[in-house]
């Protein structure tokens, strides 16, 4: 028997099941390089849960004609050069897989235009396969349009989960850029009906958006420094019908139980929304192609950090609630 190297479409379709489990995580990653191109101006288009369509366009700096087919090969980024960025990470994006992956595994149309080109140009991909590169008339920045997600691997499509479940999952991409992001435009429209429009605001009316007006009277802001970072949000003093929490770190949003069970320990199920900073050194984000996982340097400084951000605002707010209640 012979050893060959896989020809490239066959590596990004094996490789796309690590990135791309779901349309959700389409979104995520089209989100992410919309908002390392600089773009503050989103439009999300989604149509049947994001199986039919994943539309995101951007008013960013756009991709370069001759970058257009580099973009969308593996391992090619213009974000990092070299290890050392890996610990000083400044973009969401590095891994340079997340193009590659998406357009193995669709029906992928990238439409791009920069500053200093009077036209647009337009790449076509199905199933990892390049149909056309062409130019077109379009307006500085970026549209990436995935239809028919997996429709070249059916035992996938398969395990897709309704509509309803799909979008669930997208709309909590959609919403923690939208927090993270509060300066910038964003907006969702599904299945030809816009469902948030979201103007530069503060990130409570964000969050209230999302999580119902009704809830803003138990919500009390987080700001704390602590020895080895600062923690900033905003945290409910009663549990909320939304049994959401987010958790964010130097900007991404992650998923982590250290975190989660420190925070419930002190303040049970309560809703909270927090953003973590740590020095770059102290956490990796390199553990998992989402990069949704995180490993931190001293896992205690973490608990510690917590324990002194919320332990000193709860407090706070507690003598505020009994003063209220005495007048
Ligand atoms: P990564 O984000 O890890 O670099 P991707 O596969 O997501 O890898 O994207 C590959 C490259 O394509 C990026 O490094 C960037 O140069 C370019 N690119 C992708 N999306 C956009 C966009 N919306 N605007 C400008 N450039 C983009
Ligand atoms: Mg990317």
């Amino acid at each position: 028997m012979k050893i060959k190297q896989l020809p490239e479409n066959v590596i990004n379709k094996i490789a796309a099941g690590e990135v791309i489990e779901r349309p959700a995580n389409v979104l995520k990653e089209l989100i992410e390089n919309s908002l390392d191109a600089g773009a503050n101006k989103i439009e999300v288009f989604i149509e049947k849960g994001g199986k039919r369509l994943i539309k995101v366009k951007d008013n960013g700096t756009g991709i370069e004609p001759d970058d257009i087919p580099k973009a969308v090969k593996r391992f090619t980024t213009s974000k990092i050069f070299s290890e050392d960025d890996l610990f000083n990470l400044e973009t969401y994006g590095f891994r340079g897989e997340a193009l590659a992956s998406i357009s193995a595994v669709s029906k992928f149309k990238l439409i791009s235009r920069t500053l200093g080109n009077p036209v647009g140009y337009e790449l076509y991909i199905e199933g990892g396969n390049i149909k056309h590169f062409k130019e077109t008339g379009c307006g500085i920045g970026t549209s990436v349009i995935v239809e028919d997600l997996f429709f070249n691997i059916p035992a996938r499509q398969k395990f897709l989960k309704s509509d309803r479940t799909e979008l669930i999952h997208i709309l909590d991409v959609f919403s923690k850029y939208a927090f993270l992001h509060t300066d910038k435009y964003l907006s969702i429209t599904v299945d030809g009906k816009q469902l948030y429009n979201f103007y530069p605001s503060t990130l409570k009316d964000r969050v209230l958006n999302i999580i119902g007006k009704e809830n803003e009277k138990d919500l009390i802001e987080i700001e704390y420094e602590g020895n080895i970072g600062t923690i900033k949000g905003l945290i409910s003093t009663s549990s909320y019908i939304t049994k959401k929490k987010y958790i964010f770190i130097n900007g991404r949003p992650v998923r982590n139980w250290l975190i989660q069970n420190t925070i419930k320990s002190i303040i049970g199920d309560n809703f909270y929304i927090l953003f973590f900073q740590f020095p770059s050194y102290f956490v990796d984000f390199n553990v998992h192609p989402a990069k949704e996982e995180v490993k931190f340097v001293k896992e205690s400084s973490v608990v510690s950090l917590i324990k002194g951000a919320l332990n000193e605002n709860l407090n706070k707010f507690k003598s505020i609630s009994y003063q209220f209640k005495k007048e």
